[in-house]
């Protein structure tokens, strides 16, 4: 690291002792941008990196609400408003109880690169709460009830409406907030703001969403995966493929590798992995995305029903078969570790794709690059749900709905521009192929000079 970058990541540490997963995420970028800040005095000169590690704005505030059995309830919302100097701040809401201002600022500040990858005009935020959709508070081992996520969600919406806008910040969803989540929010914002404007992104169909924004992320994913292999002349048919979760970007990431012609062989939660020795068929997927996103079910219930495939109990999908072509991390945060990526590395992998943000921990990285296999992170390669949010935002602009082929197409075209401004970036500071590297330095100077140009601000 150069001394600038250094002297900043012991400021920060200090700054942010109880913050591990947005530490983690700073270190990743910061011991990538030696070259580019050496190449640039500027960015030391105007104190770049220490802004950008700081929010522009924190919110945290009290959701309160009522459940089934009339008892209240408090939770905590957060909004990070963390970078908008190349656009409206834009990124995810998630809600689980693993949510806390570390969290939600690691992947706040994610998002800054990832926007800013994306080509469009987009700043990083990222939001969300404690609150657990997938635990009533009332009854142990049940879920919250659909009222209990819409009181949830407008008492939530109450306080957030007043700090975000189509032309201020426009949230989308994340882990545990999918379109149920979406359209309650929505709802809520319409009425307080007494406005119809393409403020959330993730929208049903028939009030303003794209299509193909639910397929996005997973979709991108592959996309990104399969200009990876182009470099190398290769194509997905017969490929075999671990996949963690069994959410919207796994499933979707699963669906397009099948109709590329590779052989899904796991999918999971946090029951444990299905492996289907043969490839999870069509029929399966469908199943699972039914029990997911309809009957909210685990996929230990459905190993018991299909003889097709093997369960293992509380295990990831690394380590549950013997020959991997290629890894799909797209559950969550720290989720394959470095015993993970040795065990990978020796059982034939050659390429990860990341879907998930940061489910890789640094000793994973730092084994994938050193055997240089083709490796994404995800800030690049699940770049592709925000940037088709992005594209839904331009829709509800312009009054218009696009065709999914419109769509699809633009996707395809946004996931070659991420991979190759990446790769050319590594390659132009003589690390060819170093995707951590490339995303990060293509990602950080379109933001860095768009900060430069705005002054001290
Ligand atoms: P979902 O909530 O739809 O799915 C998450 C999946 O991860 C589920 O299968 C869930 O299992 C599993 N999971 C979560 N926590 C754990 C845990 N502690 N142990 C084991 N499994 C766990 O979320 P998404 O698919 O939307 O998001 C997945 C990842 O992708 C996240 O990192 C998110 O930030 C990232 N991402 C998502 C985007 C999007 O457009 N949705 C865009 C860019 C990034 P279970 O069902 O049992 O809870």
């Amino acid at each position: 690291m150069n001394k600038y970058i250094e002297q900043v990541w012991t400021d920060v540490q200090a700054k942010n002792p109880n913050e591990p997963e947005f530490l983690q995420a700073v270190d990743e970028v910061f011991t990538t941008l030696t070259p580019v800040i050496e190449s640039n005095k500027a960015y030391q000169q105007n104190a770049i990196l220490e802004r950008m590690v700081e929010p522009e704005r924190v919110i945290m505030f009290r959701v309160p609400w009522v459940d089934d059995k009339g008892i209240v309830r408090v939770n905590r919302g957060y909004r990070i408003q963390m970078n908008s100097a190349i656009g409206p701040y834009k990124g995810g809401l998630r809600f689980d109880p693993s949510v806390n201002l570390s969290v939600l600022k690691f992947l706040a500040f994610e998002q800054v690169f990832k926007n800013s990858l994306t080509t469009l005009p987009m700043g990083g935020g990222k939001g969300g709460s404690d609150f657990n959709p997938k635990q009533s508070p009332h009854t142990p081992g049940k879920r919250c009830s659909d009222a209990e996520v819409m009181r949830f969600c407008q008492s939530f919406m109450t306080e957030l409406f007043r700090h975000i806008g189509p032309d201020t910040d426009v949230p989308a969803g994340d882990m545990n907030v999918g379109g149920r989540e979406i359209g309650y929010l929505f709802g809520q914002y319409k009425r307080l703001a007494n406005e119809w404007t393409g403020v959330l992104t993730g929208k049903g169909l028939s009030f303003g969403g794209s299509l193909i924004r639910p397929e996005a992320t997973g979709y991108g994913d592959v996309y990104f995966a399969e200009n990876m292999l182009a470099m190398r002349k290769e194509t997905f048919e017969g490929k075999k493929c671990v996949i963690s979760g069994s959410g919207n970007v796994a499933t979707y990431a699963a669906e397009k590798l099948m109709q590329l012609g590779a052989k899904v062989l796991t999918l999971s939660d946090r029951s444990g992995t299905i492996l289907a020795k043969d490839g999870i068929t069509e029929k399966m997927l469908q199943d699972i995305m039914v029990l997911k996103t309809v009957k909210r079910g685990e996929l230990a219930d459905f190993a018991k029903k299909t003889k097709a495939v093997k369960f293992f109990a509380g295990v990831n999908s690394w380590q549950v078969t013997d020959k991997i072509d290629a890894a799909f991390p797209c559950a969550r945060q720290n989720e394959l570790n470095g015993k993970d990526a040795e065990y990978l590395l020796k059982h034939g992998c050659q390429l990860v794709g990341e879907g998930a943000n940061m489910p890789s921990t640094p000793d994973a990285i730092a084994a994938f690059v050193k055997a240089k296999i083709m490796y994404s992170p995800g800030k690049a390669s699940n770049a592709g749900g925000v940037a088709t949010s992005g594209l839904e935002m331009s829709q509800n602009s312009e009054r218009l709905s696009w065709s999914r082929e419109e769509v699809d197409a633009k996707l395809k075209g946004i996931m070659k521009s991420i991979h190759d401004n990446a790769w050319e970036a590594a390659a132009k500071y003589g690390q060819k192929g170093n995707y951590v590297m490339g995303a990060n330095i293509a990602g950080f100077t379109k933001v860095a000079d768009a900060m430069i140009a705005q002054g001290v601000c």
